[in-house]
């Protein structure tokens, strides 16, 4: 089995071909700053047909028996294991993850696909009672048609595939645009698997374009009627608006509490914070942005932690001694820098920390600031690899700082007593919350999704078959019937 070959070009409609923008964007490894591909971006003449084409291919590919698409999906998870060293390569290269987090990320996008598999025969009609005699009144649950899936960059292979992967399966066709940052993870790589897998041509077609260019188009255009969209709550604000009548599944920004309660175990909550502040150099919506610690554990806790976080290793992602690898990008950096400056001037206290290094400059050292919730790296999402430790006086003070935010995604409670903690984390307005384990949720098969400006809709399992699908009510008159006029 040779590699696949290269990923100059995209599959738009039915061909694997450069987009006609003309011009092109190079994908790089933001650790070394190596060229991994150079791609023609994709231009709206390029999404334009790849929607057209979407929509002939879906009338088949809907008619299609359950099974077929089911075993689309098995050999694209097939697919996934045999070719597990290239794709993590992948990950590892184009994102700057660690082994870990590429390892995690091929396991989610497979088990996704397994799940898919189901999900073609668990699409279900119903036959409503009818209160007019002779009438049979059916409820057929049908694909929605063509689903835009719009991706961000961190886990892009894994945040792409959850919503592409059921998509297709019961019956779309979807059109797919990955971040600038992850053309190939977030899109390609996944087409060929797919294409790889026997997946009819036209049914995914990939559209690299930046947002600016092809973003309003892929959002505004007639055919698509849903429209998937994982990325900031801004950006996802301004698809709202202009989404106009399409159904929207919206998973945006985080910015989780991890709230350790007076009689938490407090080696648990420092290993599960660790993991819940910097997996992934922080740039996981799920993250830990913030920990809350009762006063009267606060300073063992942020002893332990910090001593913690001084054995990380920082660099080479490619480095399985490697804990941190790289953030994203020098814009990134900046933005996490400007806001360590922000909370520093208004009075946070840097415990750890350090300057970028590494042969780009984006490996940064991980950060612990202890502060209050107004300083900038609490009040915003930061997506790096920064934590602040906040001091709360007893439960309720540091439920309304949990609450303190204007985002819901995921969040942490630690306690030895477990109702104790189940009792707090329901009152946290969150989509999700997990009691003396990470926020940073690694299960795949999940009610994954979030509350106030973190988004709107969930997926996994039953929702996302929901999400991609719709009641048509078609009723049958058996018997002659009289009517008013
Ligand atoms: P982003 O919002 O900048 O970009 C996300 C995607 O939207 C990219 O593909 C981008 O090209 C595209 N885009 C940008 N402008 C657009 C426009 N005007 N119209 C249409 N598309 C446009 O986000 P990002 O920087 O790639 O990712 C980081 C953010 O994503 C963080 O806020 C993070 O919390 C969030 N995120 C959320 C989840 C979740 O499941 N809730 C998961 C991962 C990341």
């Amino acid at each position: 089995m040779s590699s696949y070959p290269e990923f100059e070009t995209m599959p738009i409609g039915r061909t694997w071909r450069a987009g006609a923008a003309g011009k092109t964007r190079e994908t790089t490894d933001p650790y070394s700053g190596a060229t991994l591909a150079e791609i023609p971006q994709a231009n709206e003449a390029d999404l334009d047909e790849a929607y057209h084409v979407a929509v002939a291919a879906q009338r088949d590919w809907a008619e299609a028996p359950p099974l077929e698409r089911a075993n689309v999906m098995r050999a694209a998870a097939d697919v996934m294991s045999r070719r597990k060293d290239e794709i993590t390569n992948w990950l590892v290269r184009e994102t700057g993850g660690t082994l870990a987090k590429a390892e995690l990320e091929w396991s989610l996008v497979r088990s996704v696909m397994w799940e898919a598999a189901s999900m073609p025969h668990h699409v279900e009609g119903r036959i409503m009672p009818s209160d007019i005699p002779g009438k049979e009144s059916r409820v057929y649950r049908e694909p929605v048609g063509v689903v835009a899936v719009i991706s961000p960059w961190n886990f892009p292979m894994q945040l792409s595939n959850r919503s592409v992967a059921p998509a297709l399966a019961v019956g779309n066709a979807v059109v797919l645009k990955p971040a600038g940052d992850t053309p190939v993870t977030g899109g390609l790589l996944l087409a060929r698997i797919f294409k790889e897998a026997g997946l009819p041509p036209g049914l995914l077609s990939v559209v690299v374009g930046s947002g600016s260019d092809i973003g309003d188009a892929i959002v505004q255009h007639p055919v698509p009627r849903v429209v998937s969209f994982t990325g900031s709550t801004p950006v996802g604000k301004g698809i709202a608006e202009k989404a106009g009548l399409k159904r929207l599944a919206l998973e945006l920004g985080g910015n989780g509490p991890l709230v350790v309660l007076d009689d938490a175990d407090l080696d648990l909550a420092v290993r599960a914070a660790v993991f819940g502040s910097f997996f992934h150099q922080g740039q996981i919506c799920m993250i830990a942005n913030r920990i809350i610690v009762d006063a009267s554990v606060h300073d063992e806790f942020t002893g332990r932690f910090v001593e913690r976080v001084r054995s990380l290793q920082v660099g080479d992602p490619s480095d399985p001694a490697t804990h941190l690898g790289p953030v994203i990008n020098s814009s990134q950096l900046e933005g996490i820098q400007d806001k360590l400056a922000r909370a520093r001037d208004a009075g946070a206290e840097q415990l750890i920390g350090g300057d970028p290094f590494g042969p780009t400059g984006l490996c940064l050292p991980p950060h612990v600031l202890t502060a209050t919730n107004d300083v900038a790296t609490a009040r915003e999402e930061v997506f790096g690899p920064v934590m602040t430790v906040i001091s709360a006086d007893g439960d309720e003070d540091a439920l309304r700082i949990a609450n303190d935010t204007e985002y819901g995604l995921s969040s942490a409670v630690f306690s030895r007593d477990v109702e104790r903690a189940v009792r707090f984390g329901r009152r946290i307005e969150a989509g999700m919350t997990h009691v003396n384990d990470s926020p940073v949720n690694d299960d795949s098969n999940t009610a994954f999704g979030g509350e106030k400006g973190s988004g709107v809709g969930r997926f996994g399992g039953q929702w996302a078959i929901d999400e991609f699908t719709t009641d048509h009510w078609v009723s049958v008159q058996h018997t002659p019937r009289d009517y008013a006029i």
